[in-house]
């Protein structure tokens, strides 16, 4: 099955083209229907199983490019996941000009926000950091869609949970959310009840 199947709009098929992928990855055919239909998702995936491209390509295919507000932000927990995924996006993005900005710690958060400040269609970000951009005034999500939490075991592993949760405060109710994670650990459970709404559950 090629990824002609979805009816993607035809910037991202060519970014698809461009970037060699011919066909979904088993995750990306699991996630991307659903994601496409806004539903809210976990999935159990791993690095490697091309699980950034299954919630990046249906989010770059709904994002609206005219608004200038973030509409879907990425939660990871480490700075290394912030730019690959962003990369990603930018990848995925490219030819409807989608504009990702990743923030995290140990840079200036005065020169990311002031990369907030442009138009910016997608967040990705440590919780911890983007938090601190929240409560500064600096990352208004008033416009938001879609909320990820990636590698969320390893976030909670962290200790990132008490951040997640009070980002997922400032988030406006009516949203989507997917969760990724390795493994389903009963605290990444817990925080999948607690904010989603009728998941589809994906297991890879
Ligand atoms: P991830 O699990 O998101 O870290 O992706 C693992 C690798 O697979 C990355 O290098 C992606 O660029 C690549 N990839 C993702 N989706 C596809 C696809 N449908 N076809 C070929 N490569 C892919």
């Amino acid at each position: 099955k090629a990824f002609t199947s979805y009816n993607l709009s035809e910037e991202i098929q060519r970014a698809l083209d461009a970037l060699g992928y011919e066909q979904p990855t088993e995750v990306q055919r699991e996630v991307i229907p659903p994601a496409l239909q806004k539903r809210d998702i976990t999935a159990k995936a791993r690095t490697g199983s091309g699980k950034t491209g299954a919630y990046a390509i249906p989010i770059c295919e709904v994002v609206d490019w005219e608004e200038n507000r973030p509409q879907a932000l990425v939660l990871t927990p480490t700075r290394e996941l912030a730019a690959q995924v962003k990369e990603d996006f930018t990848n995925i993005g490219r030819f409807k000009r989608i504009k990702a900005a990743a923030v995290y710690g140990k840079q200036p958060f005065k020169h990311q926000a002031t990369e907030l400040k442009q138009k910016t269609h997608v967040v990705i970000g440590t919780p911890g950091r983007v938090l601190d951009h929240i409560e500064k005034g600096t990352l208004h999500l008033d416009k938001l869609h879609t909320l990820v939490i990636d590698e969320a075991d390893e976030m909670l592993n962290m200790g990132f949970i008490d951040q997640v949760e009070a980002i997922i405060t400032h988030l406006p109710n009516e949203r989507t959310t997917m969760l990724f994670s390795a493994t389903m650990p009963k605290d990444v459970e817990k925080l999948c009840h607690r904010y989603m709404k009728d998941p589809v559950d994906i297991q890879i």
